[in-house]
Order: structure tokens, then sequence, then C-alpha cells
């Protein structure tokens, strides 16, 4: 059973801390909750083990929809972007840290639509999307409009190439219909990177890294669950599901150094950027 709910926020631009520091000024979250949560990305979810947000209910089982969040971006903004500007920062927007703005509840809600809808008339500087699912398509039209707008870029997250993990469910998506995501948004002009986040363990990693390279997109950020899960040891993450299931498939993938190992095949094909370095845009290419 899914709890849903419509709530009204007092505000939709949160200041950021911690890991998303390096990233952006500011983080943006449309729900509350994720209806992917039971799917293979919510089994690690760095977000399942906020207590505050989820306050005791299973996650994956509860969604709370912000339905005035668009008026609240409009309300705001202008306040939020004077506070980053002192700080002499970019008002730029991760959009999201703590939810998926394409869930399934987005059809019915089109709550990130109509902050997207907002942001054409009172644009950030720098916008980061920030997705696992396919849903993004149906706002291809407004977020390549958006991207003349301010400094835009469209992260997916696809952790690897295979489509499952040893007893984990299914993902929101296929790596097949990912990998077509990304096609579609580079051929619709929509600077896009592909986000191994978190990196699973990889059957052919210099195949893979030829398809993606394929698809136009501008760099690749990896990003292992021991740094990205927020811990310095990955400890959150050793509390779930995920490692047990990715040493399964391969031993090593669980240690900081498979991300590096990774990193340096992957060069040979795309710029890439590291845990928040590389969700913060920064990559390198390989020395010629
Ligand atoms: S889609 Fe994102 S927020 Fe939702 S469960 Fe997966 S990783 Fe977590």
């Amino acid at each position: 059973m899914m709890e849903v709910k419509e709530v009204l926020c007092r505000s939709i631009l949160t200041r950021t801390s911690g890991y998303l520091k390096a990233v952006s000024s500011h983080s943006l979250n449309p729900y509350i909750g994720c209806g992917f949560g039971r799917s293979a990305c919510g089994v690690g979810c760095y977000v399942r083990a906020n207590h505050w947000l989820t306050r005791g209910r299973p996650w994956g089982g509860f969604v709370e929809a912000k339905t005035n969040a668009a008026d609240v971006y409009t309300a705001t903004c202008d306040a939020e972007q004077r506070w980053a500007e002192k700080r002499g920062l970019p008002f730029s927007i991760f959009f999201s840290s703590a939810t998926e703005p394409w869930q399934p509840l987005e059809k019915k809600f089109r709550i990130t639509r109509s902050i997207l809808q907002a942001m054409e008339q009172k644009p950030p500087q720098e916008l980061i999307l920030q997705t696992h699912s396919t849903g993004i398509r149906d706002d291809m039209k407004l977020i390549a409009g958006l991207a003349c707008a301010c400094d835009l870029r469209v992260q997916v997250s696809i952790e690897g190439d295979r489509d499952r993990l040893p007893g984990l469910p299914p993902p929101p998506a296929t790596v097949a219909d990912r990998i077509q995501l990304l096609r579609d948004l580079t051929d619709a002009g929509i600077l896009t990177v592909a986000c191994l986040s978190p990196l699973y363990p990889l059957r052919d990693a210099d195949a893979f890294f030829k398809r993606l390279a394929a698809t136009g997109i501008r760099a690749l950020v990896i990003d292992h669950f021991i740094l990205g899960d927020g811990t310095h040891d990955g400890s959150r993450t050793l509390k779930t599901g995920l490692p047990s299931a990715m040493a399964e498939a391969l031993a090593a993938s669980t240690t900081l150094s498979y991300r590096d190992h990774v990193a340096e095949i992957a060069r040979k094909y795309l710029p890439v950027g590291l845990s928040a370095e590389g969700f913060a845009g920064h990559y390198s290419a390989q020395h010629p």
C-alpha cells in the first residue's frame, strides 16, 4: 500500500549543506518520499536513512506531493538568489536531492512540470536535473527551452550495465531504456551526463562506455557508495542489502578502488568526474 498525500510547503529552495554544498547553492524537492523506493535504486537509496524525512515510514511506502511548490518557488527565488550572490555563489539548483522529480505520481500531480514552468519566468543561473526515470521525456520541450535561459544539464542515473543485481528488485527503467533516453536528450540539444551512482559491478566496462559515448553525452559521473552516501566509509549503505548484492556479482566492487579502476577505463571514452566533484560538473579527460 502506498500512502499518498497532498501537502502545502512553506519553502521549496533548501540551502545546501554537506555533500551537496560543493555542487549547488540550493536543492529542490517537489515530493517527499519516492514511488520508486521499492525498486533496485531504493534498496541503497541514501534518503531512506533520513529519519527526519521518513518519520519511521517504510521507504517506497509514502509520497507527499507539494502542490503549492511552483508558487512558493516564484515567491522566494529572488531572495534566495540574493542569498547566494552575497556569498559569491551562482544561484544553482539541484533538482532533486531527496526524491525523484519524474516518479510515477508526477503523471498525476505534475508538480515538477509546474516548477519548471515557473522557472521559465524566473530561471536560476544553473539548473541540474537529476533523474532515474524515462518520465522526463514528457517535459523534454520545456527543458530544452529552459536550457536557453540558464546553464542547464540533465544527469541520468545509470548505475551500470546490468539490469538486475542478485536478489534485488528491478530498476525504475532498464539499462537499454536509459541509454535511449540519453540519446533522446542529446538529440534535443540538452547537455546530458550519465551518472554511475552508486557504481554497480560492471560486466564489460569497455563495451558499456562505448555505448554511452555513442549517445552524445558530455561526460560521466562515477560515484561509489563509499563517500557517495555521505559517510567516509559507506557505513550508511553497509546497513542495506546493496553491498552484498554487489559483492555476489563482483567482490571487488564494494571497495573504493573499484571506482578508480572503472574511472580509468571510462576516461578512454568520455570525460569523467568523481563523486561530489563530478556532480558539481568538474570532469577530466584522459591525458593524450
Ligand atoms: S529514484 Fe532516486 S530517490 Fe527514488 S528510490 Fe531511487 S534513488 Fe531514491
